[in-house]
């Protein structure tokens, strides 16, 4: 099964789209990579979850990525008596530490740092910013804050503070549980929620230990500010548009998206765009005109994958949203002005081997309309530069290594498929005709282009470029 698009689409799953059934019909219907988000997922679920995608993974023969998103530093509520409240505009409301349910008068916030960070006069907001207090009075264990703008507050909604520094470490022991959880369970990614620094990265990566790829969310200024070097660091970014847009002025994230794309498109590295792309269809069968136009926008950018939050894990027509994205993306790239488009944002290449190669390729394969750049890559690190080419045919990675094709499933117009170890030089492009034919990349006597680091799994070791014929039994009839 092969995808007619470049552009990757991200589905979170939840409560519409738990069950395995679900599962099968959003990968059909165009899912390269599930979410899974721990902050509503207990480590049970998640196991489950992962069961079924690797189920749907082996029926199909496809690798199909896993995110883990993990909840981070992200500030809560406490419950309520009755789930939810509606408190008023001019009212006072208290923020404290008794863990008792809340009511119209006062909540807990189970985060004493809150306590003893904030000062008189900062804003708290709540629910992405639907709801504005000011605090009029604080103490130990108790804010007291004037409501500014009110409205219906319920169970662990999220909590804001953009005039407060609070002292926070980027992985809470619940994120670091969760996180063992998901790298016992075999997950590709895991992303990191409201980081602030480089440092953040590091202390993620230390625990990971290669076991899986780490994803920035940035979704602060503090890490608007450090991009480049949280970049360096991480193994991809997201624009985490949603509580970018309550931390900083709505009217920026636009100009932040363009940055980050343009940053992880320089750094060979995937980015995400995130959060509302099809917000609408939560509720509707079809999209805004404006849902559809903010996804062509990510696609006209050369983003790597598009994301969908509740519109796949709690909506009402998850499928159907997977679907509206696929459709977007096969239009848009269809459109004369795609790849032009991607280009503008194009960086020449590194002055590495790999690089050199995978511009090459690209130069190749366009100039001879050559069908594939097929391309042998043990740790994804060639497919990787290959995909920052962003060349006009297809990428097919080929890899012995399940988690790297899984890994990939996330990136820019690669096709993953997972084969044993090439034996020797000749093997590789004889097996890649095969597999270019079979997976319905070039017909016989159509060329492909094959690239590899010779040895095979020698890591930034991309040395090899041929050209080859698609032999009439499938397999290499010879190079050029
Ligand atoms: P979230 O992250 O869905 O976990 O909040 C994405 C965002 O903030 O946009
Ligand atoms: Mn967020």
């Amino acid at each position: 099964m092969r995808r007619q698009r470049r552009t990757k689409i991200v589905a979170t799953l939840g409560p519409a789209s738990g069950d395995r059934t679900m599962i099968g019909r959003l990968f059909a219907a165009g899912a390269d990579v599930f979410r899974i988000n721990m902050s509503h997922t207990s480590h049970e679920r998640m196991r489950e979850l992962v069961t079924a995608i690797r189920s749907i993974e082996a029926e199909h023969n496809r690798p199909i990525g896993i995110l883990v998103d993990l909840q981070g530093p992200k500030l809560r509520l406490g419950t309520f008596k009755n789930d939810s409240v509606e408190i008023d505009s001019g009212q006072d409301f208290v923020f404290d530490s008794n863990p008792t349910p809340g009511d119209a008068t006062r909540v807990q916030l189970p985060h004493a740092e809150i306590f003893a960070a904030i000062a008189v006069g900062d804003v708290l907001l709540i629910d992405d910013g639907k709801l504005r207090l000011k605090a009029t009075e604080v103490g130990p264990g108790r804010i007291v804050a004037r409501v500014e703008i009110g409205g219906r507050m319920s169970n662990r909604k999220g909590v804001s503070l953009p005039d407060t520094v609070i002292p926070l470490a980027a992985l809470a022991p619940k994120d670091l549980a969760d996180l063992e959880a998901a790298l016992d369970a075999g997950i590709d990614w895991v992303a990191l929620s409201f980081i602030q620094r480089p440092e953040d990265i590091a202390e993620a990566k230390k625990v990971a230990r290669g076991r899986a790829a780490v994803m920035a969310k940035i979704e602060k200024p503090q890490a608007v500010a450090r991009l480049a070097d949280i970049l360096d660091l991480a193994d991809a970014l997201m624009v985490a548009r949603g509580d970018l847009g309550v931390e900083m002025p709505l009217e920026r994230v636009p100009g932040v998206q363009k940055d980050m794309t343009r940053a992880c498109r320089s750094a060979g590295k995937p980015v995400v765009v995130a959060t509302q792309m099809l917000e609408s269809m939560i509720a509707s069968p079809l999209p805004t005109r404006a849902e559809v136009s903010d996804v062509a926008t990510a696609i006209f950018d050369g983003a790597d994958a598009v994301m969908l939050s509740a519109e796949s894990a709690a909506g009402q027509y998850p499928v159907e949203a997977v679907a509206t994205m696929n459709r977007i993306a096969e239009q848009v790239e269809n459109d004369a002005i795609y790849l032009p488009s991607i280009h503008v944002l194009h960086t020449e290449p590194e002055a590495t081997g790999a690089d050199a190669i995978a511009a090459a390729a690209r130069q190749v394969a366009e100039t001879l309309d050559l069908n594939a750049i097929m391309c042998w890559t043990s740790s994804g690190s060639t497919g990787l530069r290959v995909a920052r080419e962003r060349p006009k045919c297809p990428i097919v990675a080929i890899s012995p290594i399940v988690g790297a094709g899984r890994k990939l499933s996330l990136v820019w117009g690669i096709h993953c498929v997972i084969a044993e170890d090439a034996r020797d030089q000749d093997d590789m492009v004889e097996r890649a005709c095969r597999l270019a034919f079979k997976e319905g990349f070039a017909k016989p006597g159509q060329r492909i282009i094959v690239v590899a680091g010779v040895p095979l799994g020698t890591p930034g070791a991309t040395n090899m470029m041929r050209i080859a014929f698609v032999g009439s039994d499938a397999g290499g009839i010879g190079s050029e």
